[in-house]
């Protein structure tokens, strides 16, 4: 593959739908519906953008989780699964998941597909159908535990019950817990985020933010989130990329030493991102639909639907985009998110 911008190839990031049968209030999908098209990938883009040489000399790892939808509704889904542990099965598979409204059919035939290397993330917010409607309204309690179920019990993939800290389970948060363990979960993880309206005013409505912690220290110090990992059995996942991510970030923080940003796209803990409509863009953080990012991101040229991945990836946009990385005249989530006061070794190195 011709990649004179030396893109990270062995990372991918895919929003494989924008469909989602939940409205979490924080969702782009909710924040911006008026430009949310509901579209997916089916199996013949796979195909065609992730050739078998593609798959087996390059990537490494795929990420399967959306900016305005989740992946378990995209039709083609358990197919494409296929598709890519068939050419290559130590690809590490990771999906985000809210895991609602799926049977146990489906979750089993998903259990016997993946393997070891992968890694399924349930988004859990609550600890019974009430509570954890309060945020992932929509959700499905009773679906949720059969697919958490099957896959902690009848698979050998790794699980994570991913929690975010509110104010509706702040005082719960060691109850869900210890059901993350008895369930079978190999993980716990707890995001502290920033989305909250002391960070951000407009989260305010009626003057108060009604998801925000009243514990402070449960909110993340920074534009982004923190996050607290607690292993709950004696299996540990190996993150094969680790050294990797290290490596490049050396490389691209020298490259970058006066510039103000250290560019987390030339690293590849993000990966690469294609959203639902086969655009590609260097992270999900600038494929978001708000109304500063869409002058620069309109652009037809980056539209895999009609252009392959060579002409993509080698296009002369992106000498601009790095260039305008030197100096402060950059994109605004490139200014907030990678700036050089914010980007160091954990950062570029960690999910
Ligand atoms: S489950 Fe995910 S994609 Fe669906 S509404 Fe919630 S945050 Fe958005
Ligand atoms: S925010 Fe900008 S610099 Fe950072 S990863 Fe995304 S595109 Fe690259």
């Amino acid at each position: 593959m011709r990649n004179i911008h030396n893109w990270p190839l062995w990372h991918w990031h895919i929003e494989i739908s924008s469909k989602c049968t939940l409205e979490c209030p924080r969702c782009p999908r909710s924040l911006v519906p008026e430009s949310l098209v509901q579209t997916e990938l089916d199996l013949n883009f796979f195909k065609k953008t992730f050739t078998p040489e593609l798959l087996q000399q390059e990537v490494m790892k795929i990420t399967f989780c959306g900016d305005d939808g989740d992946s378990i509704y995209a039709k083609d889904f358990l197919n494409v699964i296929n598709y890519i542990k068939h050419h290559n099965k130590n690809i590490q598979i990771i999906i985000v998941t809210n895991g609602s409204y799926k049977t146990s059919t489906w979750w089993n035939k998903l259990a016997s597909t993946l393997n070891h290397n992968d890694h399924v993330h349930f988004s859990i917010d609550g600890f019974d159908q009430k509570s954890n409607e309060k945020y992932r309204i929509n959700s499905n309690w009773k679906s949720m535990m059969i697919g958490l179920d099957i896959m902690c019990n009848n698979s050998e993939t790794f699980v994570t019950w991913d929690s975010i800290a509110f104010k509706f389970n702040e005082n719960k948060l060691n109850l869900m817990k210890k059901l993350a363990k008895n369930i079978g979960c190999d993980y716990w993880q707890l995001t502290l985020s920033s989305q909250f309206g002391s960070k951000y005013s407009h989260y305010n409505t009626n003057g108060y933010d009604e998801f925000e912690p009243e514990d402070k220290s449960l909110i993340a110090g920074n534009h982004r989130f923190d996050r607290q990992i607690y292993n709950l059995t004696n299996r540990q996942y190996t993150h094969n990329y680790i050294q990797h991510n290290k490596n490049l970030y050396t490389d691209i923080k020298n490259k970058y030493n006066e510039a103000p940003h250290v560019p987390l796209c030339l690293i590849g803990n993000k990966g690469l991102y294609i959203n639902s409509k086969g655009k590609f863009f260097p992270c999900c953080w600038v494929a978001q639909r708000f109304d500063h990012q869409e002058s620069y991101w309109t652009s037809s040229e980056f539209d895999l639907r009609n252009n392959t991945l060579n002409e993509v990836l080698n296009s002369d946009k992106w000498t601009e985009l790095f260039d305008s990385l030197l100096t402060n005249n950059s994109f605004f989530e490139c200014g907030l998110k990678c700036t050089s006061k914010v980007v160091d070794s954990n950062y570029a190195t960690s999910w």
